[in-house]
């Protein structure tokens, strides 16, 4: 029986023609037609002010949090349930990351615990929007602006994902895209920083270029280009640039095939979950997702455990995350939580993550439905 793959890289087709075309073309380092084309497009799609090419998503929440102008004695509240670079980017500028709990239904940011956490020394919040569904971005601007936090969306999930109909990464003041080979788009390795906020917008192309106002000398307003700021080299290749465009060109396709499959998962798992078997992904009125992944909620971690050995003996791979920040060794090291984080603990020793990416075929979705209903319904008789 072929094996399924928890995730699989899908190339459009026309990635490696951009690449050949860039090298031919000459001048391969950042800030060539290819990243002004992915640029243009990330903007114009999303409405940002400015979207800025990065080596990573990492590199796009570390420029966030230089932009966010952290320091010693600053703090940034933060989910626990998420991926460590935004923790790691605050923890860079000698600020303090602040742990709090998320929404079970969401597994995003629970407005209340940011509400319990903030005190005078917070300067940002950052959101994540899990698996490319929103936050409660309108609870989490009215508690940020009375004192002018900034407000950061790691939208790493969320490409092409909507909130009231306003795109995902465009609500804060900055946000971030990842295009590493995981997410809907990629480059294998890739990201990309929004700039929503327009007093922003300058200093991030300094902090972009290095430190330097080069951005300023190529468009002939200075004559020489100097060292001006901090920054780093956070842009990315022309040749990841090259690349992207062909998966950016295709990025409503993918996105609609990767829709497909989550909605079939969805579908077919209403009665597991009718049954107490599995809680499903929630996704609240307003929201549009983009099918970046499918999980299930199990209800016990011995549950769960058994789930992953059942697929895998079925040659089906899934996988789960994420062991929480405020219990990892660094997140205890360098940050502090607020409240008991009850749901983190809970979901993370629960969740799986179900196969799901562009090119899953329809034969091996429905192989995926009946091995999960088959394993749910074991691990249900077993305990009972
Ligand atoms: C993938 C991911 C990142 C990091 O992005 P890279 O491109 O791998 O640096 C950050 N946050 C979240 C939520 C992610 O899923």
């Amino acid at each position: 029986m072929k094996e399924i793959p928890f995730n699989h890289p899908f190339l459009v087709g026309t990635e490696l023609g951009y690449v050949r075309q860039a090298a031919e073309e000459g001048g391969l380092e950042s800030g060539g037609p290819f990243t002004a084309r992915c640029e243009t497009w990330l903007a114009d799609t999303t409405g940002a002010k400015r979207a800025l090419l990065s080596h990573s998503g990492t590199g796009g929440l570390e420029a966030a949090m230089v932009l966010a102008d952290l320091g010693p004695g600053d703090e940034v509240i933060m989910p626990s349930f998420a991926y460590p670079t935004m923790a790691t980017a605050v923890v860079r500028q000698g600020a303090t990351p602040v742990f709090v709990d998320v929404d079970p239904r969401t597994l995003n940011l629970d407005p209340t615990e940011v509400k319990k956490a903030v005190g005078p020394q917070t300067k940002a919040i950052v959101a994540v929007h899990y698996g490319g569904v929103g936050c409660e971005m309108d609870e989490l601007l009215a508690i940020a602006a009375p004192t002018g936090l900034t407000v950061i969306e790691d939208a790493a999930h969320c490409l092409l994902a909507t909130y009231r109909d306003r795109p995902l990464g465009t609500l804060g003041d900055l946000g971030t895209f990842s295009f590493h080979h995981t997410k809907n788009v990629s480059s294998g390795e890739g990201g990309a920083l929004l700039v929503n906020n327009p007093a922003l917008l300058e200093r991030a192309e300094v902090v972009w270029e290095k430190g330097t106002d080069r951005k300023r000398f190529e468009r002939g307003e200075v004559d020489r280009y100097t060292w001006v700021d901090i920054g780093s080299s956070f842009a990315a290749s022309e040749l990841t640039a090259a690349f992207l465009w062909g998966q950016l060109e295709a990025a409503e396709e993918i996105t609609g095939r990767r829709r497909e499959i989550w909605n079939r998962y969805h579908e077919a798992f209403a009665e597991l979950e009718a049954e107490g078997l599995a809680q499903r992904p929630v996704v609240p009125d307003g929201h549009t997702h983009n099918g970046h992944l499918y999980y299930l909620v199990l209800p016990t971690p011995s549950a769960r455990d058994a789930f992953i050995a059942a697929m895998r003996a079925k040659g089906i791979a899934t996988s789960f995350h994420y062991v929480p920040l405020h219990s990892s060794p660094a997140g205890r090291r360098f940050g502090r939580s607020v409240g008991d984080l009850a749901e983190t603990e809970r979901l993370s020793s629960r969740l799986v993550r179900l196969p799901l990416w562009t090119g899953l075929d329809s034969d091996s979705v429905a192989r995926v439905i009946d091995a999960a209903d088959a394993a749910l319904n074991d691990v249900a008789s077993s305990r009972a």
